[in-house]
């Protein structure tokens, strides 16, 4: 049976946490622009740092800039994790809000005085949000940084950043740390959607997040006078941009597949550009989501045959240029049953639910047993000044991560 360890979270300390940290790159006209290395989120990091000591952590920044906070004995680590970066005006709680309440639950583990099997570590992954490669830093603790990725202009463009606040990316291997370090993985997040609202219910366990698959859809027409060519003759690339979108939506819906998976055509850039001349090119974004890969799989093929569909109807030429595939990524199992175990044992009703976003737990729950808990959004506002959630969806939160690392630091994890 769970202890029920909520009497030592001091809920008004992890609010004045939030708070405080909220001040970090806090836009005069509202919202936070804290991105990962630059001097509001330096700022951030040494603020955060000094809280962690406070609390009795011993702390360490490794060579890609995660903040590591640990507690504890010795060998494999509960890892509680998630991000104090932020996208450009964006809100108060999105990844604060998992590293804060870690932080409150190492101090209310140490003032329970609790016998802890593993040690605990709070961690605040570098660039989470990708301002210039998403989910950095976890990717980097885990090995998941790509050929790719080191290959990119972002990565480039990365390395000065972080040159310039005295890290070294040629180091960036120190980072990485075998799976058997870490016992488990927990992270606590805002939903960012309006699932739990909906639901009338403060707290969710997620169960899987969701993958994406990313590509560029370029038409080639012909540019030609707009007002001297007859309709009948013209090669528009736009016009196979909006039949191949709107087929695509439309194929959707007739296979059933828009309760469970994301489509969405969010960039279309048009060439060359100018409303006198009939469009020669074409390129839009497709990305596409899904809880699992056959779903992922089948949702790609619907844009694939509405983009092919259209080149033919138009008479395109159609290019797919840098496709991106992110595996969805189920959790575990057994963490998602001890969660659900401890919430049923300390009266926290939760929603089992999948994760729309991207997440540092994705990166992890390949290798390590991993879970995540899901905090309700005000009307699923996310990335935006307005993001908020109650004060008591954040505590009973916080509080069921509590006890839930509470079981799991006392090795009553049953495996
Ligand atoms: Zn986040």
């Amino acid at each position: 049976m769970a202890r029920d360890l909520r009497a030592f979270l001091n809920g008004a300390r992890l609010l004045g946490d939030l708070e405080a940290l909220a001040k970090f790159g806090a836009l005069p006209e509202g919202g936070i622009s804290r991105p990962a290395f630059s001097p509001a989120f330096q700022d951030a990091a040494d603020w955060l740092i000094q809280r962690m000591e406070e609390a009795g952590l011993s702390v360490r920044i490794d060579a890609a800039g995660n903040i590591i906070g640990r507690m504890g004995p010795p060998g494999p680590a509960i890892v509680c994790g998630s991000h104090i970066d932020t996208v450009p005006g964006g809100g108060h709680l999105d990844g604060a809000l998992g590293v804060l309440a870690g932080l409150e639950c190492a101090r209310a583990l140490s003032e329970a005085a609790i016998p802890l099997a593993h040690a605990l570590e709070i961690i605040a992954f570098a660039d989470e949000e990708g301002a210039y490669v998403s989910l950095f830093g976890s990717r980097a603790m885990m090995g998941e940084l790509t050929p790719n990725i080191l290959q990119s202009t972002n990565f480039l463009t990365l390395s000065v950043e972080m040159a310039a606040v005295g890290f070294q990316t040629a180091r960036l291997a120190e980072a990485h740390r075998d799976p058997s370090e870490i016992a488990a993985y927990l992270e606590l997040h805002i939903e960012q959607g309006p699932v739990l609202e909906d639901a009338g219910l403060k707290v969710g366990v997620v169960d899987s997040i969701v993958g994406m698959d990313l590509v560029r859809y370029r038409f080639i027409g012909e540019a030609r006078h707009a007002g001297s060519t007859p309709m009948n003759v013209r090669r528009d690339a736009v016009r196979g941009a909006c039949d191949a979108v709107s087929t695509a939506f439309e194929n959707m819906e007739a296979e059933g597949a828009s309760a469970s998976g994301r489509m969405t055509f969010g960039n279309i850039r048009v060439l060359p550009g100018a409303s006198n001349v009939v469009p020669s090119e074409a390129i839009v974004t497709s990305e596409v989501r899904a809880g699992s890969a056959g779903d992922l799989q089948r949702l790609r093929s619907l844009v694939d045959a509405a983009f092919g569909g259209a080149a033919r109807r138009n008479n395109l030429a159609l290019h797919e240029d840098s496709p991106e595939l992110d595996e969805a990524a189920p959790l575990t199992p057994r963490i998602i049953e001890t969660i659900t175990q401890v919430a049923d044992a300390i009266g926290t009703p939760v929603l089992r639910m999948p994760s729309g976003a991207c997440h540092d737990a994705q990166i992890f729950a390949r290798k390590v047993p991993t879970g995540m808990i899901f905090v309700a959004s005000r009307g699923g506002v996310s990335h935006h000044p307005d993001e908020f959630s109650d004060a008591d969806a954040i505590i009973a939160g916080a509080g069921l991560l509590l006890c839930s690392l509470g079981e799991l630091l006392s090795g009553g994890t049953r495996s």
